[in-house]
């Protein structure tokens, strides 16, 4: 499976149910359903090693690498925008 850069790894998250870090471990979808959320990108299932907890956390979250991507790209959208404004401006006062 490709791994997207908004893609989040929730494996170091605490866990919901007993608060112990780094315990999730990704679990196998287990019906039609799961398996739609997981293909969707949406949530990855989880299994606390700790405790038996299972469920479902956000797979797409944000991390600073994914922040500054971000952020680069509202830049350049931004720059482009200035540009194609003055371009437009240069063309209206011809
Ligand atoms: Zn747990």
């Amino acid at each position: 499976m490709s791994e997207l850069s908004f893609k989040r790894d929730a494996t170091f998250d605490k866990c919901p149910k007993c608060k112990a870090v780094g315990k999730l471990r990704r679990s196998r979808a287990q019906s039609f359903f799961e398996q739609v959320v997981k293909k969707m990108g949406i949530f990855n299932y989880y299994r606390c090693r700790e405790c038996g907890w299972r469920g479902k956390r956000f797979s797409f979250g944000l991390n600073k690498t994914s922040l500054k991507t971000i952020l680069i790209y509202l830049a350049l959208m931004f720059a482009t925008a200035i540009i194609v404004r003055f371009i437009i401006q240069k063309i209206a006062l011809k």
